[in-house]
C-alpha cells in the first residue's frame, strides 16, 4: 500500500543515543545507532521503498522519562524538540513531529507541550512511560491527581498522547530475576505499559477529560486480549467495580484510546484488535529502527483485511487524528 503513515518511529540525538544501547546485543549496536542518528537518508529510502509517505518521529526511550533531575529533564527535552522541529521543516511532508516531554514536572511539560504544538507545529506528545522525579526509581504514573491539571492542557491543546513502553525499575522487576530475556519488548514492556493504561482508564481521567486522545503501540500491548475479562470476572457477585471511574473500563478503551501495529506483525492479533475497538482506532506503524520497515509493511500490506480498512489504518485514520494534510 502507497500513502502509509506511520508514528512510532524513533530518533536519537547524541545525548539519548546510549540509551537505546544493551537492548539488542553488541553486534547489531553499530546498525541501530547508525539507524537512530539518521534521518534524512536511509530513512526514507526505507519509506519510499515501502509506501511510507509520512512518520511522525518521536525520540528514543526512555530518555527524557529517565532522568531525576527535573532542569535536565527539560534541558533535553527542549533540545531533542528543538532539533526534530528542524528536521521536520526540512522536509514536512514525510516528517511530522511528537514532542518529548519532561513529565518529572506536570506544569513545565504542560508548557513545553504548548511550545512544541503551537509554535512548532507539533503533531502530540510521546512519553516513554513513568517518569522518575527528583531521585530514581520514585516512579510518577501519570493517572496521579498532580497530572489532572497537565491532561486539561493536553485535551484543551487537542492533540493525541502516545504512552509508550519502557521497562520496570529493577527494585519493581523482581517477577523477571533470572529471567532477563523476558525485559523489554518480548513482556514486560507490554505489562508495564498495560497496567499504565489501565491506571489511567480506572482513575477517571476520562470522565474528567473525556477528549482525551491515548496511543498505546504493539497492538494494544495485550489490552484488546483481555478487555473483556477486565470487566467481567466474577461477573455472578454483582459486585460494583472498586475504582473512582463512572463508567466500564472497556468503554474508556474504546473511546479515548487508539493503537497502532508497531512491532506486532501478526494478523491474528490485528483481528482481534479489529474485533474489540474497531478498525477506526487502529493505525499502521513500524518501530523503526528496533524493528524493520519492510516486516511492517510487507505484512500489513498483504493482510487479509478489507481494502477499506487497510486504507483507514494505514492512512485515513491518522490523517484525521493529527490533522494532517490541513494546512
Ligand atoms: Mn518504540
Amino acid at each position: 500500500m502507497q500513502g502509509k503513515i506511520a508514528l512510532e518511529e524513533h530518533f536519537a540525538i547524541p545525548d539519548t543515543l546510549m540509551d537505546s544501547a544493551g537492548f539488542l546485543g553488541d553486534a547489531v549496536w553499530p546498525e541501530l545507532s547508525a539507524r537512530l542518528l539518521d534521518i534524512h537518508g536511509r530513512r526514507v529510502a526505507e519509506m519510499d521503498r515501502h509506501g511510507v509517505e509520512t512518520m511522525i518521529l518521536s525520540l528514543n526511550a526512555p530518555a527524557v522519562q529517565a532522568i531525576p533531575d527535573v532542569a535536565k529533564a527539560n534541558d533535553i527535552a527542549r533540545r531533542a524538540n528543538d532539533f526534530l522541529a528542524e528536521q521536520v521543516a526540512k522536509n514536512p511532508r514525510r516528517f511530522q513531529a511528537f514532542a518529548a516531554l519532561p513529565l518529572q514536572d506536570p506544569d513545565l511539560a504542560a508548557r513545553e507541550l504548548e511550545r512544541c504544538v503551537k509554535q512548532m507545529g507539533f503533531r502530540g506528545a510521546l512519553a516513554n512511560g513513568f517518569s522518575e522525579a527528583g531521585a530514581a526509581g520514585n516512579c510518577l504514573y501519570y493517572d496521579l491527581k498532580q497530572y489532572w491539571p497537565f491532561w486539561a492542557e493536553v485535551e484543551k491543546l487537542d492533540v493525541p498522547f502516545y504512552l509508550h513502553p519502557r521497562n520496570p525499575i529493577a527494585a519493581w522487576a523482581q517477577i523477571y530475576e533470572g529471567h532477563n530475556w523476558l525485559l523489554g519488548p518480548t513482556w514486560a514492556f507490554g505489562q508495564e505499559t498495560a497496567v499504565h493504561a489501565l491506571r489511567m482508564m480506572g482513575s477517571g481521567l476520562f470522565d474528567a477529560h473525556p477528549d482525551l486522545k491515548i496511543v498505546v503501540g504493539h497492538m494494544g500491548e495485550g489490552l484488546p486480549y483481555s478487555m473483556w475479562r477486565i470487566d467481567n470476572r466474577n461477573a455472578w457477585t454483582g459486585a460494583k467495580p472498586n475504582y473512582p471511574a463512572k463508567r466500564p473500563i472497556a468503554d474508556y478503551f474504546h473511546k479515548n484510546f487508539w493503537l497502532t501495529t508497531s512491532g506486532n506483525f501478526r494478523t491474528q492479533t490485528l483481528i482481534d484488535a479489529m474485533l474489540e475497538i474497531g478498525a477506526d482506532h487502529i493505525l499502521f506503524s513500524a518501530d523503526w529502527p528496533f524493528e524493520n520497515i519492510d516486516h511492517a509493511s510487507n505484512w500489513f500490506d498483504a493482510a487479509p483485511i478489507s481494502e477499506a480498512d487497510r486504507l483507514k489504518i494505514g492512512r485515513t485514520n491518522s490523517m484525521r487524528l493529527f490533522k494532517l494534510g490541513n494546512e
